[in-house]
């Protein structure tokens, strides 16, 4: 390692010690013959010194702010008064330059990264704005978080299983997005709108109880709280489960997670509500009401479940039913006797929604386990027999020995935007789409070579752009 010591590691008892330190320039001060450079890098920030003494001294006319540097020296006590107090114990020392050497120099940078700049330009040099302590405390408490749910879950028997990403349409309600077949001429996979599917497979395959940190894509527009594309979930399922010990797991896990991660939230309800869809919608008129006691309050969590969902939404025109959650949503046992064209808006269903702060940050299901009540859903949600054929492995593989299961699926970039208080989903995701699903720093989509659609068998039937 080129590095002694990180330089969140700096503090007053290693004074008198050499070091060496690498980091990126924050800033640059030169006081004639005296020059102060502040060296950051993950873990902190130090104040460094060199004067016209040193032979190295002339290489800072080659520093600029951002440059990759690498420096010998000793630490020093910072006389009383002069100290950084924010900083910490870091800020209670500084390094005196004994050697210094340029990694890599920076150009003049595009932005200043303490300045106010428009998302395009951060989205464009995210490696630069990746380097703001803001982003690097986001990325840390997104790694943290997402490694508590996995401790957590190995601790209680689950397995991470992966699930494929060259699939088939997958029935979320969303827009797929499909990728030619260059073996299969005319055919198409698509990409996982979720791994709904294979999740209830893998229960049928007696693997009991599974997650996955799934990326799911989604053909859909952005919102500050939805990232267009693609976005990661926290996909679950187990078997054996009734609904009520589905949701004591999930709220003991999130309860454990905020008390250990985020140990300066409040928890307004340490056991989470349920609460009944009519209940909420009459009293609040949405299904994921925000009650948070003090909305003033940047550090409260107001976690609720909401139940008792009809399975259906609003019959629509064509006088079929469209699934409230999903079409795999197992219908409340005493209200199958509903399950017909007339009295479908009856049935209640096995769903459940966690809300967080007024957003929903995960959906799931007690799901359906009988192939004849599957096969019924599928006739009032309208499904012609084509369509029914393209889930007929599901009918198939309901036809032998299906646990009765259920699952969740917390979306994982949203729960950590509302639980670290950020302002957009963009802000906690490394490389993010813009709000018009671009990818601006690697430019994507991008066009591509005339040889590669032919090889996919396809051939583009653009509108001409109107000058
Ligand atoms: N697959 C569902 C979704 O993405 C979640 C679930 O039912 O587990 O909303």
């Amino acid at each position: 390692m080129l590095r002694t010591h990180n330089i969140g590691e700096l503090n007053k008892k290693l004074a008198g010690n050499k070091v060496s330190l690498v980091g990126w320039v924050d800033t640059i001060r030169e006081h004639g013959k005296v020059v102060f450079i502040d060296l950051r890098d993950r873990w902190g920030k130090v104040q460094t010194v060199i004067t016209a003494k040193n032979s190295d001294f002339d290489k800072i006319k080659d520093i600029s702010r951002e440059a990759c540097i690498h420096i010998d020296g000793e630490v020093k006590e910072r006389p009383k008064g002069s100290e950084n107090n924010e900083a910490g114990e870091v800020g209670k020392v500084e390094i005196g330059i004994a050697k210094l050497e340029i990694l890599s120099p920076s150009m003049a940078l595009p932005f200043e990264p303490e300045k106010e700049v428009s998302e395009d330009i951060r989205m464009k040099y995210r490696y630069l704005d990746l380097r703001r302590p803001q982003m690097v405390s986001n990325m840390t408490l997104r790694h943290k978080i997402i490694k508590f749910i996995r401790d957590y879950l190995d601790k209680e028997d689950f397995l991470e299983i992966q699930t494929p990403i060259l699939t088939k349409s997958s029935p979320e309600g969303a827009r797929d997005f499909i990728v030619p077949s260059r073996i299969h001429p005319g055919k198409f996979y698509a990409l996982p709108q979720s791994p709904q599917q294979y999740k209830q497979l893998l229960m049928v395959g007696g693997i009991d109880k599974y997650f996955q940190i799934a990326p799911c894509m989604r053909d859909e527009d952005a919102r500050a709280d939805r990232s267009p594309g693609e976005f990661f979930q926290l996909d679950l399922e187990m078997s054996f489960v009734s609904q009520d010990e589905l949701l004591d797991m999930m709220e003991d896990m999130f309860v454990k997670l905020v008390k250990t991660i985020l140990p300066d939230k409040r928890l307004t309800f340490d056991k989470f509500p349920r609460l009944s869809y009519d209940e909420v919608i009459k009293k609040y008129g949405t299904d994921k009401p925000d009650l948070r006691k003090n909305k003033e309050d940047p550090n409260e969590l107001a976690f609720a479940w909401i139940v008792d969902f009809p399975l259906f939404e609003e019959e629509k025109s064509n006088g079929h039913y469209a699934p409230m959650h999903h079409m795999f949503t197992r219908p409340k046992d005493e209200d199958l006797k509903y399950l017909n064209e007339k009295d479908a808006h009856k049935v209640k269903s096995y769903q459940h929604d966690l809300v967080l702060n007024g957003f929903e940050v995960g959906g799931g299901s007690i799901r359906i386990h009988d192939h004849l009540v599957q096969d019924k859903v599928f006739d009032l949600i309208g499904f012609s027999k084509k369509q029914k054929a393209y889930f007929e492995h599901m009918l198939i593989a309901f036809k032998y020995g299906v646990p009765p299961h259920g699952g969740i699926a917390p979306g994982i970039d949203r729960l950590i935007m509302v639980l670290l208080g950020q302002p957009s989903i963009r802000e906690v995701i490394a490389f993010p789409k813009n709000k018009e699903a671009r990818d601006l720093l690697m430019d994507a989509p991008s066009e591509i070579d005339e040889s590669q659609l032919k090889d996919v068998h396809i051939k583009l039937d653009l509108k001409k752009k109107k000058k």
